[in-house]
């Protein structure tokens, strides 16, 4: 029998976790020849989300939970949950049900009859999200795509069905920096796209904040494109032909009307705008630097404290 694993990063989701696991079993239930795993990924909750999935486990073997030492990301729960799950088909799904779980059943059965390695989904809206927001997400994505070579879908959630296969080649990707957006594309295979809209958070906040978000932003251009990186080349060529043809203005007006002292204020604005545009550069390649700097110190990317299989009384 086919094996369905899923995987559900946690962060202070108690209220909203009892809620998916009664829709995600209802789901489970509708797909009668296959068997289910839920890995639930608590990300250092704060509040009652482990105790949620010890209860769980207990009631349902198929609950399976690893507990990180701290609060370690998204990304960090995404990959501990791909790397735990035993599945033919792994799904990846938030816990606030924002990821309608009944979509799951349209998406299994596109991977038994087609020919595709993937299921994911992206956002036709963003409806209940402030307008400012979207504002900037839509030039994120315009941005990135433009320098960088691996497409990022405008609206893309993380809500996919893969197979093992896929599963397997994300998991050959071992940087600390990850974006999974951007290594879902990189790894390539054949990627159906199914458009839902936007459904609210059931219960619970979301995690993030508007600085969040643009931190995370920044991080996935430099994981993705090193075409900041060219922006100190162009501008220092461009600077050195407006410097050539001051110079050639400067000589000749010299020669004509001989007033070689005047316009320092100019040249207080030139210095200002050059070592910013300097410091700025100096600002990206630090960025590079530092990613590189935190790859090449191997860290784990997340710490597990506790499974289904640890009890934490023993140890
Ligand atoms: N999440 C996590 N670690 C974090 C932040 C979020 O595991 O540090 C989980 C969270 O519990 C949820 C999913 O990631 O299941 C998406 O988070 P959220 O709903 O806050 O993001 P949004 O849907 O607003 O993009
Ligand atoms: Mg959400």
């Amino acid at each position: 029998m086919e094996k369905i694993s899923i995987v559900v990063p946690c962060y202070n989701e108690e209220e909203a976790l009892p809620i998916f696991y009664d829709e995600i079993t209802k789901v489970a239930k509708e797909l009668k020849k296959v068997t289910f795993e839920f890995i639930l990924v608590n990300d250092g909750s704060s509040d009652n989300t482990l105790n949620i999935a010890r209860a769980l486990h207990n009631k349902d073997k198929r609950v399976r939970y690893v507990s990180f030492s701290r609060n370690f990301g998204k990304e960090a729960g995404l990959l501990a949950g791909l790397e735990a799950s035993t599945g033919d088909f792994v799904a990846i799904m938030d816990a606030d049900l924002q990821d309608p779980p009944s979509m799951l059943v349209e998406m299994y059965n596109i991977l038994k009859q087609e020919d595709y390695d993937c299921v994911a989904t992206r956002r036709v809206n963003r409806k209940g999200e402030p307008l400012i927001r979207s504002f900037f997400a839509r030039c994120y994505y315009k941005l990135i795509n433009k320098i960088s070579n691996t497409e990022i879908v405008d609206g893309a959630r993380d809500f996919r069905l893969m197979r093992r296969r896929m599963v397997n080649s994300i998991l050959e990707l071992k940087e600390y920096n990850r974006f999974s957006k951007g290594i879902f594309s990189w790894v390539g295979y054949n990627t159906k796209w199914l458009e839902y809209k936007n459904v609210e958070r059931v219960a619970g906040t979301t995690k993030w904040s508007f600085w969040k978000l643009f931190m995370y932003s920044i991080e996935s251009i430099i994981a993705f494109s090193t075409a900041p990186l060219v922006i100190a080349s162009f501008m220092g060529v461009l600077f050195c032909l407006i410097a050539f043809v001051l110079i050639a203005f400067i000589i000749v007006k010299t020669l004509v009307f001989g007033d070689p002292t005047s316009g320092w204020p100019s040249l207080v604005c030139i210095i200002f705008m050059v070592s910013g545009i300097q410091l700025f550069c100096l600002g990206i390649i630090g960025s590079y630097l530092s990613r590189t700097y935190l790859e090449t110190k191997k860290r784990p990317v997340y710490i597990i404290k506790e499974t289904e299989e640890t009890d934490v009384k023993d140890i």
